[in-house]
């Protein structure tokens, strides 16, 4: 019985934008939620701009990294994950990390001989007109 009080009592006064109550957890003092809270709008303001930047920084790094070596990318971070909850042997994830460093580095070789193939292209093309 105090408990089912002690909920209603701890519900967000704000509304939502369609006019119906928020009913969202109030943590703490207040009878605000976190979305309404007006106190908190700069806080929510800044927790936006960082999901923004990092959703855009990893929008570019994906643009940037060959879709050949994500799914590699994508081991790894995973190996890294189980290493630090136990369920990888560290000297497989150490084979696994110096593979990896062995096909990034193959790859950045072939993307920078591409990259003087295409200039040298391009210097030769200004040169005869
Ligand atoms: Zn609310």
């Amino acid at each position: 019985m105090t408990e089912v009080i002690r909920s209603t009592a701890n519900r967000c006064a704000g509304q939502r934008k369609d006019g119906t109550p928020c009913d969202a957890a109030v943590m703490g003092a207040g009878t605000l939620c976190y979305a309404h809270d007006p106190a908190r709008a700069a806080e929510r303001d800044q927790a936006r701009r960082k999901g923004g930047e990092n959703s855009a920084t990893r929008a570019r790094l994906d643009r940037l990294v060959p879709a050949t070596l994500r799914g590699m990318i994508a081991d790894l971070l995973e190996a890294m994950s189980d290493v630090r909850a136990g369920t990888l042997d560290p000297r497989q994830a150490s084979a696994l990390a110096a593979l990896g460093g062995v096909v990034t580095r193959a790859y950045s070789v072939g993307i920078l001989e591409s990259r003087i193939e295409a200039l040298e292209q391009q210097q030769e093309g200004s040169k005869s007109t």
